[in-house]
């Protein structure tokens, strides 16, 4: 059977509770599906491990990056340089594993672009009062990150029309099963399963 993975761009302003859905997907360490670990020149938050969460580096290392054509997108946000490794993505999808891409609108536009097959979903919070409760509940980013990011919020919600899915993350189970959902399905669409069943498709046509 052949099978390449599907690519995932998952955007969502931030606090809205990407990372926390990609986690729980990834839980259990499925074979199928992996999370793609960006660059960033952004620093470590307390608890976040170089070459788990993120590959932190420095601005110069992220423009010999660029240079060297090393991104498959790459963006500013907040202030700082975030990137998605070239090979990766291309190398772990031909193995028919599906790619998870936490990033941004504009990562998500320049992915679209490349790879019109890629699939968008954006998560909403269930309001501006609760995005910032969990902005500041996840007690990891000062007062002022805070601000710039709920500064941000609005315009990278206005993005979502971009997307094909749409998750409101209110309660935490219900939005996993419908991101789960999304996924499984994904594999079921008419080109996943004409590249996935290509020869027993071939035979039952044959006349
Ligand atoms: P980190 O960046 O890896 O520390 O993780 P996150 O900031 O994404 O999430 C922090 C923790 O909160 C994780 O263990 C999540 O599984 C958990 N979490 C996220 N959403 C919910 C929720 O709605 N309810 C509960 N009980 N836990 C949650
Ligand atoms: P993002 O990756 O989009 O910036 P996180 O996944 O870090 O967001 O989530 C931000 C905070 O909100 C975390 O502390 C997380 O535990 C919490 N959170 C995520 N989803 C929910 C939810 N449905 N209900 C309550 N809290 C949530
Ligand atoms: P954080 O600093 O909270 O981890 O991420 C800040 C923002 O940068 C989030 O919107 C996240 O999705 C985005 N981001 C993280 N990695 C990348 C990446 O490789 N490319 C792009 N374009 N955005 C990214």
């Amino acid at each position: 059977m052949n099978t390449r993975g599907n690519l995932f761009i998952v955007s969502a302003p931030s606090g809205a509770g990407k990372s926390s859905l990609i986690s729980a997907l990834l839980k259990d360490k499925p074979a199928d599906k992996q999370v793609s670990v960006s660059h960033t020149t952004r620093q470590p938050r307390p608890g976040e491990e170089n070459g788990v969460h993120y590959h932190f580096v420095s601005v110069d290392e992220f423009k010999a990056l660029i240079a060297d054509n090393a991104f498959f997108e790459w963006a500013e946000v907040f202030g700082n340089y975030y990137g998605t490794s070239r090979q990766v993505i291309e190398q772990t999808l031909a193995q028919g594993i599906d790619v998870f891409l936490d990033i941004d609108w504009q990562g998500g536009e320049q992915v679209k672009k490349l790879m019109p097959e890629a699939v968008g979903i954006f998560i909403l919070p269930p309001s501006k009062t609760e995005l910032e409760r969990r902005l500041t509940g996840r007690g990891q980013d000062s007062q002022e990150v805070i601000d710039k990011r709920m500064a941000q919020a609005v315009s990278e919600m206005s993005h979502y029309k971009q997307y094909d899915f749409v998750i409101v993350n209110d309660d935490f189970d219900t939005a996993l099963q419908q991101f789960e959902t999304i996924i499984a399905s994904q594999r079921l669409t008419c080109a996943s399963q004409s590249y996935t069943h290509n020869d027993m498709i071939v035979d039952l046509l044959a006349e």
